[in-house]
């Protein structure tokens, strides 16, 4: 499998770098070899002095999802199904807006396996309650980082600045047509709850 690469750019100075990277799946190792999913994002790290993928520590995103699962367990959550079909039947929407539209209630859809859901979330929870560390550089251990988060209107990073004081952009697949494709090698990344790397491995 591969997929198509993002270019991303500097406005001030000649850096340039693509993604994605390759897929990582983030596994948080707890007491008794207990593993959790934990989560990840793009971020500059100040060690590697590059964009790269770092822990996502945002705890107050997941506790809304697991307030979210929560309902939906106790049936108080809304019905996606309902959801996409009026999506669907809405004769005001583009068909590109019911896609986009429909892609994001099937992305809320709650999990089938809802209760396991809800005990990893809430593991991973406690674990971030108890964490000292800053989030981690996934590709060399460093705290020294910070999110970077392209604005939605014109890709640019919105609160991060690089070092020459430019913004980075993300190129639009409008201005780049022919894009690279990346063949895609997923690995999972076994972390302390401190974001200690423990061990890759390749996903099976
Ligand atoms: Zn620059
Ligand atoms: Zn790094």
């Amino acid at each position: 499998m591969s997929l198509p690469t993002r270019l991303i750019v500097c406005t001030e100075c000649e850096y340039e770098t693509r993604e994605p990277q390759q897929p990582i799946r983030v596994l948080y190792q707890l007491a008794d070899n207990i593993l959790v999913e934990g989560h990840h994002t793009r971020g500059w790290c100040h060690s590697c002095d590059d964009l790269r993928e770092i822990e996502d520590l945002d705890a107050a995103r997941f506790q809304q999802t697991l307030e979210r699962y929560r309902d939906h367990l106790e049936g108080r959550g809304p019905d996606f199904k309902a959801q996409a079909r009026a999506v669907f039947d809405d004769p005001t929407l583009s068909p590109g807006a019911k896609i986009r539209l429909s892609v994001q209630a099937f992305r809320n859809r709650p999990p089938d396996n809802l209760e396991e859901a809800i005990w990893e979330l809430e593991a991973l929870l406690a674990a971030l309650r108890a964490r000292q560390s800053p989030p981690r550089c996934l590709t060399c251990g460093s705290a020294q980082t910070a999110r970077v988060v392209f604005a939605e209107a014109d890709g640019l990073s919105q609160d991060f600045r690089h070092r020459c004081g430019g913004q980075l952009r993300l190129v639009p697949a409008e201005e780049e047509p022919y894009r690279m494709r990346l063949a895609l090698h997923p690995s999972d990344y076994y972390l302390t709850t401190e974001g200690v790397l423990i061990e890759i491995r390749p996903k099976l």
